[in-house]
């Protein structure tokens, strides 16, 4: 088949709970096709599942692809303010309202003998070894036939599709290469339940042929409805677009992605202080490698390097450890200004105002090299916008550092007589530096020893950013203020 022009694909996610990471996979799958080759990516959501399907899900959804950068260019307003309308001009994009059409479709099917209304009970669909038969014994029932038992029935028949026989039903999968299956073996499928609402490979099918779809990029599970949607396309007279069946995502033990290995949904690990950028590098990196092995991509790189056709057959594993070591590294790489736009929504909001944004930038810029997880900036930098009370301290560091410290007297004293003598402008590593050097070598002390007592002293832990950055970051008159009842105690 020839390669249409213009490359129309789509995600057409089911509003039934979160976006997963297969689904975000699958999205940004087929957004970089798009993309890269002037195509249009389309989001339609499938939301026939009346009692599964809710408006709070499809919110979710159009809000986790916001956060990837997946925007679209048809479908659902991706304006959460006007939620419903359609941006494109073969909307609605919502499935549930394009029953209209579905069902101007199934007519078309019936009318033409293609399709049936079937009374066969689940026995008279089963063999005598209990096997379920693909083929209806009433798969010839006349059109008077099917009205006469469609009445009896109370107008509640199931449709099913009258397969054709003795067929091969393949294509060229993007992914796969040539897959090919027997009509016999897929038998008379039902595509509508006996209330009238046709079933998903029906309404996929009317749905792509309608938004002109032309690459049907989605996850390995749907194989098997592959060739029910292309003997649809034929019974309608329609061209099937092209598949592709990216593999299936599992956890480092080989299982199937689920709750255990982690969280599964996207919104997870937006809460957990996950860059958007790292989530969507380590998405393409599960069941797609480069040639050249390539780990890092920007959006461009992503779109000069993605190829469908290098898409794995074999399952692409969800490694954790690569996300958080790749968050690191992408939160390593922002600039300042960004990096304190990242983290404002994990910081309290008195934290900006307490010495201003400026502050607040020098104190995040301390943790850049540490972070792995923006959401770790609360519980580290909290000492910087507020003075640690007595139950921050950690009894055990306190004694060790300082209670139970002989040298902690002197330490603290000594360098609290030299840090006062300097005045605010002073107030920097050149010149907090030289008394602490020169009190190492009059007590004997390591330069830990000697930071040690004070740090805990100023911060309740015995972890912190650097020393000097500590003094400066926090000032003169925090950190004298912090010290000085410390050395009451101590004496
Ligand atoms: N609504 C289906 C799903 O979420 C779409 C499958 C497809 O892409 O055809 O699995």
């Amino acid at each position: 088949m020839a390669t249409p022009d213009t490359i129309r694909v789509r995600f057409a996610p089911s509003p039934t709970g979160y976006l997963h990471t297969g689904g975000a996979r699958t999205a940004l799958f087929n957004w970089l096709w798009a993309k890269q080759s002037g195509g249009q990516f389309i989001l339609r959501i499938e939301d026939t599942d009346e009692l599964r399907s809710t408006e709070e899900s499809t919110r979710k959804i159009l809000d986790g692809l916001r956060w990837l950068g997946l925007d679209w260019d048809e479908g659902p307003d991706a304006d959460p303010a006007r939620f419903g309308e359609s941006i494109g001009d073969c909307g609605p994009y919502f499935q549930s309202k394009r029953a209209e059409r579905h069902l101007e479709l199934v007519k078309q099917l019936l009318a033409e003998g293609q399709a049936f209304y079937c009374p066969a009970t689940a026995e008279e669909m089963t063999d005598a070894d209990g096997k379920k038969k693909n083929l209806s014994p009433y798969r010839d029932l006349s059109p008077e036939e099917q009205q006469a038992r469609l009445a009896a029935a109370g107008g509640q028949l199931p449709i099913r599709f009258k397969c054709p026989l003795g067929k091969e039903v393949a294509w060229d999968d993007v992914v796969r290469g040539r897959v090919s299956f027997k009509s016999d073996e897929i038998g008379d499928f039902i595509f509508v339940k006996s209330n009238g609402l046709p079933l998903y490979n029906f309404a996929v099918t009317c749905d792509d042929a309608d938004m002109r779809i032309t690459h049907v990029l989605r996850g390995e599970d749907h194989i098997s409805n592959t060739p029910k949607q292309i003997m649809l396309y034929r019974a309608l007279g329609l061209t099937p677009p092209l598949f592709g069946h990216a593999p299936l995502i599992v956890g480092m033990d080989g299982a199937r992605l689920s709750k255990r290995h982690g969280a599964t949904q996207v919104g997870a690990y937006r809460e957990m202080g996950i860059l958007p950028e790292a989530m969507v590098n380590f998405l393409l990196l599960i069941g797609w490698a480069p040639k050249d092995n390539k780990e890092l991509f920007t959006r461009q790189e992503m779109l000069d390097y993605f190829n469908p056709a290098d898409i794995n057959k074999a399952a692409g594993a969800f490694n954790p450890e690569k996300l958080h070591h790749f968050n690191g590294l992408y939160i390593r790489s922002l600039a300042p200004a960004e990096l304190l736009a990242r983290l404002k929504p994990f910081m309290p909001a008195e934290w900006l105002e307490f010495r201003g944004e400026e502050y607040a930038g020098r104190v995040v810029a301390l943790y850049q090299e540490k972070l792995t997880f923006l959401n770790e900036i609360e519980g580290n930098a909290w000492y910087f916008f507020r003075d640690p009370q007595e139950t921050d301290y950690n009894e055990a560091t306190v004694a060790k550092f300082l209670t139970s410290n002989d040298e902690a007297g002197p330490i603290l004293g000594d360098l609290f007589a030299e840090f006062s003598a300097l005045s605010e402008d002073e107030w920097d590593e050149q010149h907090l530096a030289p008394p602490v050097d020169a009190l190492c070598e009059r007590l004997g002390l390591g330069k830990g020893k000697v930071m040690q007592p004070w740090r805990v002293a100023l911060t309740g832990d015995k972890i912190s950013p650097g020393f000097f950055d500590l003094l400066v970051v926090l000032g003169r008159e925090t950190v004298l203020g912090r010290v000085k009842p410390w050395i009451n105690r101590l004496n």
